[in-house]
């Protein structure tokens, strides 16, 4: 059998205080099934970026230049994307293979993949960073290719299996989706009554902004700039 390898779509070092504890190695994996009306990596999901393949030893090469920074603050590896779950076995045997270097394991995740990939990673994962969305099935569906439901059993699966404490949910206010800043309230309301309390609010850069925006950005900007509320 052929050893699997981590498709990685880059990896960004030396992080602190923008995701996890202490310093952390970002490592973003290949592949992403939602599709979302303004992905800031669509470099991961649409073909324009090959990618490039680790081996659990060719990324633990690649990475541990900065352990002393990872156990001296408590910090450790990032795993996002894209979607990291998607290739959540090769995760579960990396962490399994390395569980004794000190560094601790996070996760960024949008929880849209089968439950197996969210249990393979659930015993080395110190802490999860999820990125809802939207908490209306309806907005979820208008911005995402996502399914709403699957994604929401899982992050109450995900409570129920490590407690609410370890998981940071991330409320975005979305340019365009949301005509006001009451949509993410409300789904901040909600989350609370599903007994998250960790929430993070956070505005996605207008995609006007940006300098390269693609084709079909601007055409779900359009769409997204006509819907009802
Ligand atoms: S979850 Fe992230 S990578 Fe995937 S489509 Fe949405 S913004 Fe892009």
């Amino acid at each position: 059998m052929s050893e699997s390898k981590l498709k990685v779509f880059a990896l960004d070092r030396l992080r602190m205080t923008t995701d996890g504890s202490g310093v952390t190695t970002l490592i973003c994996g290949m592949g992403c099934p939602l599709r979302c009306r303004f992905c800031i990596n669509p470099g991961s999901w649409d073909g324009s970026v090959s990618g490039k393949e680790y081996t659990k030893e060719e990324l633990y090469e690649a990475v541990k230049a900065d352990s002393l920074y990872f156990l001296t603050t408590g910090g450790g590896l990032m795993f996002g994307g894209g979607e990291p779950l998607l290739q959540s076995e090769f995760l579960k045997e990396f962490m399994e293979q390395y569980s004794s270097s000190g560094w601790n394991f996070y996760l960024e995740s949008s929880l849209n993949v089968p439950r197996k990939n969210l249990e393979d990673v659930i015993p080395y994962i110190e802490e999860y960073l999820i990125d809802t969305k939207d908490m209306n099935p309806d907005r979820y569906h208008a911005y995402t290719d996502g399914d709403y439901q699957r994604f929401l059993n899982n992050l109450l699966f995900l409570k129920d299996r490590v407690g609410q404490e370890k998981i940071v949910v991330r409320i975005p206010k979305i340019p365009f989706l949301h005509k006001s800043g009451e949509e993410a309230r409300l789904n901040g309301e909600k989350l609370k009554e599903l007994g998250f309390t960790r929430l993070d609010f956070l505005t996605y850069l207008n995609p006007e902004s940006r300098k390269d925006i693609s084709e079909t950005a601007r055409e779900n900007l359009e769409l997204l700039a006509k819907r009802d509320k």
